[in-house]
């Protein structure tokens, strides 16, 4: 059987991870089922390496090859800086609709934790999109559309508007709130998961933030009755699975450190999502070991959540782990449970070994530092 992966290399520490953390997959697949099964690699150009080889920092090739394909795979790309270039990854979710960003929260032992018990941490973000602040609606001072809405708050709310940098829009729709948050109580009924919070700032902003609450709550209690409860249901004696519950945004920040163990599915807006799922990452070792995939209706588009790290870039110094995990999301979402598993197991391995890259290093005491290429060497044997 052979499943085809297109993928991306990326920027910055993008070719590192791949060339150590590839090999891992193939291994892990392997291992698993011999000759058996095979994943196919099929590259596709995007970001500096498009715009070497071909002119062009996304083209249309790539994504029209990933509008029609069901399996992706990509390492993290920079935004060029300078004038008129949107975030490729801001754009590539939008143009594929991808609606859901997933990332897991495991804690592997041995790694030092700013939080008590990080044994009790297993946790999964939902975090949506494609909406919110980073719709990409938003206008200097001084352009046309800055001007029309800054005259439309003057004569609509008789603001006194001073907006000298520019304006902003945070679109929240009724069916971009329901998919994501049905998305995240779809997990945790297959996964047999004992909550999902609604995660919002719906005290300050009500007719956004608050909608995505009122939205997920609806969609809860129409489409996962059988299933779910409130916190009230819940403590009034409610015997259903799973208890759907909500927190405010900065008080989320706070609880989740505290107390891990009772959040478990987090579904959130994006901008609250972008921030929760570092914060959170940074409880079990940081970005170098937090994988995860954007979905939508078709595509499941796997990508660790670090960056280009250019600190680092071509110094053999990049942790592979995130993207390996991310690996092994894939083949959990392939149903190629059997490749997943060793991918954690020789994760739990190599770091209970404590032969580790730098980042993981300064966090396992009496841990040894090895290049990004010598730790995936290691995970794969
Ligand atoms: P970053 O994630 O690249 O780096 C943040 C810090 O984490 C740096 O100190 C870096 O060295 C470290 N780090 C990141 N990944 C690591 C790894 N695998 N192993 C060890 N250390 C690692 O974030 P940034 O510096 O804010 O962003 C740099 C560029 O990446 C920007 O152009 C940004 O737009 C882009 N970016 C892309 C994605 C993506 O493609 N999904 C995500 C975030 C940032």
């Amino acid at each position: 059987m052979e499943k085809t992966v297109f993928w991306i290399e990326g920027d910055g520490i993008g070719p590192d991870v791949w060339a150590a953390g590839r090999p891992v997959l193939d291994a892990a697949v392997s291992k698993a089922y011999g000759d058996g099964r095979k994943l196919v690699w099929k590259e596709l150009l995007a970001g500096e390496k498009a715009f070497k080889e071909v002119g062009e920092y996304l083209p249309q090739i790539t994504v029209d090859t990933l509008a029609t394909a069901e399996l992706a795979f990509k390492g993290p790309l920079g935004t060029p800086v300078g004038g008129g270039f949107r975030s490729l990854n801001v754009t590539l979710r939008q143009v594929l609709d991808l609606y859901a960003c997933i990332r897991p929260i495991r804690y592997f032992k041995g790694i030092e934790s700013p939080v008590k018990r990080p044994d009790l941490v297993d946790m999964i973000i939902f975090r949506e999109n494609t909406e919110d602040v980073y719709a990409g609606i938003e206008y200097a001072s001084g352009t046309p559309e800055a001007e029309r809405l800054i005259a439309f708050l003057r004569d609509e709310l008789g603001a006194k508007v001073d907006l000298t940098a520019g304006i902003g829009i945070k679109p929240i729709t009724p069916a971009g709130c329901k998919r994501l948050v049905r998305k995240a109580l779809q997990h945790a009924v297959a996964h047999k998961k004992p909550s999902v919070t609604l995660v919002h700032k719906g005290n300050i902003m009500k007719y956004t933030e608050g909608a995505f609450r009122a939205f997920g709550y609806e969609v809860a209690a129409t489409e996962f009755a059988d299933a779910c409860m409130t916190e009230q249901e819940a403590a009034a004696g409610g015997t259903k699975s799973i208890v759907v519950k909500d927190r405010i945004a900065d008080n989320m920040f706070q609880v989740a450190l505290m107390r891990p163990q009772d959040y478990s599915v987090i579904a959130t807006t994006n901008l609250n999502g972008d921030y929760i799922s570092d914060a959170l990452a940074a409880q079990v070792g940081g970005l170098g070991l937090a994988p995860g995939v954007n979905m939508s209706e078709k595509l499941a588009f796997f990508e660790p959540t670090h960056g280009t790290a250019p600190n680092i870039a071509g110094k053999d110094m990049a942790n592979p782990g995130s993207l390996v995990l991310s690996g092994a999301m894939l083949l959990e979402h392939i149903g190629w449970h059997e490749a997943a598993a060793c991918i954690h197991a020789a994760m739990d391995k190599t770091i209970s070994d404590k032969k580790v890259t730098v980042d993981l290093a300064d966090q396992i005491p009496g841990a040894t530092t090895v290049g990004c290429a010598a730790f995936g060497e290691l995970l794969a044997k």
